[in-house]
């Protein structure tokens, strides 16, 4: 957490970016402009080197690699106990994973990348390919996703998202197979590699973790459920929190529920979780009919409700109707009108589990 005048040097400070997405129709490909917006690159290398080279500035912070095995609140703030030392602290800002309950409505997506680079010129850097979904749908909704730095060297990613996770060789199968078959490239040098799991969840996580303890990051519910998007939300509500904190002394504000974007997300992860299939259909959809630019703000959470009916008009009715019945249905006919169109049960913050 940065405190102080020189914030503003943290903004998003990338010269990579593209104005052109791509995704799959059928066999081929459709290309979409999404001016006024631009899709950034940045690596979490060179962003932690962005953040040490601004706090360095201030002799008041110190960097240390210790882990945490407990938190306790007292009266005037918060006791951590580390592997090596104990601290006092005012407040705690945590990111220590929340493991969902399990009757939230949670799936995952797994993914594996490789960056590649090739001899010859064989990207077309001026597009990112966002969703290719020409492999096999079976075992959930699975596509490519290819980021090309250059035009000799792209990071390819197979995402899947499903309830299981697949041996080590499924994901390099995958990725070799598109890379040679779908772009046609014979010969490459693998650079290096990543992977990740993120969950995709409709729990609420809460903001404390105790009277002095604020969860930040994915733990303190900034990842968008259906597209595990985090970055752009840590980085506003960490300016909240130090306007608050310069303001009140205490790092809490007031947040609009975006009640109508928490109903969308959760149909579409009913879907994405028990009718995968339907997945390929619903996203090609949406990006045929609909401008790249609405696309955008509608994920950002930016649309009016005209425009979040036009873009649904656009889609496949049946997932949606089914999910809508199957999701929400029993609550209503059970006349639980604790029941909204978020199901704010899910906030029962007892029922989580700390990862610590
Ligand atoms: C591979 C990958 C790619 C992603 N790409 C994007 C993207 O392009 N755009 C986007 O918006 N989001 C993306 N996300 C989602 C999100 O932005 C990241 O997950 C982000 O790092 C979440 O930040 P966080 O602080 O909540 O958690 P983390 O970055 O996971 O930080 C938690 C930290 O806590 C530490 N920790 C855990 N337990 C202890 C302990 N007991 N003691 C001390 N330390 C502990 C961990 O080592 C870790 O450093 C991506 C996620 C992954 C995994």
């Amino acid at each position: 957490m940065l405190l102080g005048k020189r914030r503003s040097s943290l903004s998003l400070d990338s010269n990579k970016y593209w104005q052109y997405l791509q995704l799959s129709k059928a066999h081929k490909l459709q290309s979409k402009n999404i001016t006024p917006y631009r899709y950034y690159y940045t690596n979490s290398q060179s962003y932690y080197e962005l953040v040490k080279s601004v706090l360095r500035h201030y002799p008041n912070f110190e960097f240390r690699y210790e882990a945490v095995q407990g938190m306790q609140d007292v009266s005037e703030g918060v006791v951590v106990s580390t592997s090596q030392n104990t601290y006092h602290a005012k407040w705690v800002f945590s990111s220590l994973a929340v493991i969902p309950p399990k009757n939230t409505l949670s799936i995952r997506q797994h993914f594996r990348g490789w960056y590649i680079r090739t001899q010859e010129p064989s990207f077309d850097d001026q597009s990112i390919r966002l969703m290719d979904f020409r492999t096999s749908q079976q075992d959930g909704a699975s596509f490519f996703y290819m980021l090309p730095l250059s035009p000799y060297q792209a990071l390819v990613e197979y995402t899947v998202i499903s309830k299981k996770q697949y041996e080590e060789s499924v994901y390099e199968q995958k990725l070799e197979h598109y890379i040679k078959q779908v772009l046609g490239i014979a010969h490459y040098e693998l650079l290096h590699q990543k992977k990740g799991l993120i969950p995709m969840t409709n729990y609420r996580f809460p903001r404390r973790s105790g009277k002095h303890i604020m969860r930040i990051g994915t733990a303190g519910g900034m990842t968008k459920a259906c597209t595990v998007f985090t970055y752009k939300n840590m980085l506003e509500d960490a300016r909240q929190i130090v306007r608050q904190l310069e303001k009140n002394g205490q790092p809490y504000y007031k947040t609009r529920p975006s009640t109508r974007f928490r109903f969308y997300d959760n149909l579409l992860l009913y879907i994405l979780k028990n009718h995968p299939m339907a997945a390929r259909h619903i996203f090609e959809k949406m990006f045929s009919k609909n401008k790249g630019a609405l696309i955008l703000r509608f994920l950002d959470e930016k649309t009016t409700l005209w425009e979040e009916a036009s873009l649904f008009i656009s889609l496949p009715w049946p997932p949606y109707l089914n999910a809508l019945w199957s999701y929400y249905m029993p609550d209503m006919l059970k006349l639980n009108f604790s029941w909204t169109w978020t199901k704010p049960g899910y906030y029962a913050n007892k029922q989580s589990t700390e990862a610590q």
